[in-house]
């Protein structure tokens, strides 16, 4: 194996560390406390327990909790009204709506309420925009993580061919954006592009956002190359990502693990960005 491994878990828990230094800063300085309001409807077990690991990072880190729990029957009208008061509230400055919300609810409506500067998923329309226009904002946390992976190992993104495959909402295309606003030259690459292999071959920077159980092999990638890995998926041999690790391993340069690359950046870059709007709110940033 040729490849650098990109320890996800070691950047991810000194951004936490950061902003736990971060928070106790501010608090001495100013008196203020950051606190971020989950907000969870219904049962999920899966939702449960990312709501729970959310909550217990931010803790970790000094970030107050305001966490709100509704019962799987609140009606759209019980949870906007839990987003306005969240939106109203000086003590939050943070808000994330733990999706997919409970069938009958509405998500995206629900999402577009919350105010863009408490938009600590950076998934509201107005927060893309802001990317979309390199305007001050809050962006998306998977997104942030990766450029964050790639900004540790020193990968160098400007003048780079940087390739993403996927362009979700959620991932591939602030991705792409926050690429672009790197100076990379940006593809983007979809369900429907033509000689996928060739065009992912082309990268110094390739970022895998599919869902598709190890699509990417050796065959995508140009020798010495960073790849990111964001792709989560159950198999019966456990958690894998979309990439080929063995064999992508033994031909770029850089490479993140699945699990243990992306995975663990998505928290630290939402208490980050917990921060971050509680800076914002302070008029610091
Ligand atoms: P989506 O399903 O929303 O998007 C997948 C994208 O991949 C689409 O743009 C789709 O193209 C494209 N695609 C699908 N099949 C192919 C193919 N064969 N060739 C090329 N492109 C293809 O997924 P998400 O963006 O939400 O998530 C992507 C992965 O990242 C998932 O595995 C998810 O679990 C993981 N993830 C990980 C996170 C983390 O914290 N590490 C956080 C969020 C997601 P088209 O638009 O044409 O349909």
């Amino acid at each position: 194996m040729s490849a650098t491994i990109i320890d996800g878990r070691e950047v991810a828990a000194r951004v936490r560390a950061e902003v736990a230094r971060d928070v106790a800063e501010m608090r001495k300085r100013t008196g203020r406390i950051p606190g971020l309001a989950t907000i969870l409807v219904g049962e999920d077990p899966a939702s449960e327990v990312y709501v729970r690991g959310k909550r217990k990072a931010s803790a970790e880190a000094g970030i107050t909790d305001h966490h709100q729990h509704l019962p799987a029957g609140a009606s759209q009208r019980e949870v906007a009204a839990v987003i306005e008061e969240c939106n109203d509230s000086p003590d939050v400055s943070g808000i994330l709506l733990q999706l997919p919300v409970p069938e009958g609810l509405d998500g995206k409506a629900l999402t577009a309420m919350i105010s863009p500067d408490k938009d600590v998923d950076g998934l509201t329309q107005v927060s893309a925009g802001r990317l979309m226009q390199g305007a001050p904002g809050l962006r998306p946390c998977t997104p942030l993580g990766v450029i964050e992976l790639l900004d540790s190992y020193s990968v160098a993104l400007e003048g780079a061919q940087a390739v993403v495959v996927g362009r979700s909402d959620l991932v591939g295309k602030p991705v792409a954006f926050l690429l672009l606003e790197r100076n990379a030259t940006v593809t983007m690459c979809h369900s429907r592009t033509k000689d996928l292999p060739g065009v992912c071959a082309r990268a110094d920077v390739l970022i895998a956002a599919v869902g598709r159980t190890e699509l990417i092999g050796a065959d995508y990638v140009k020798p010495g190359a960073a790849v990111i890995d964001v792709g989560i998926n159950r198999t019966e041999d456990g958690l894998k990502g979309d990439v080929q690790f063995e064999p992508v391993a033994d031909k770029a340069g850089l490479i993140t693990p699945v699990p243990g690359g992306v995975g663990p950046m998505t928290i630290a870059m939402l208490l980050r960005n917990t921060m971050t709007a509680a800076q914002l709110a302070a008029g610091e940033q």
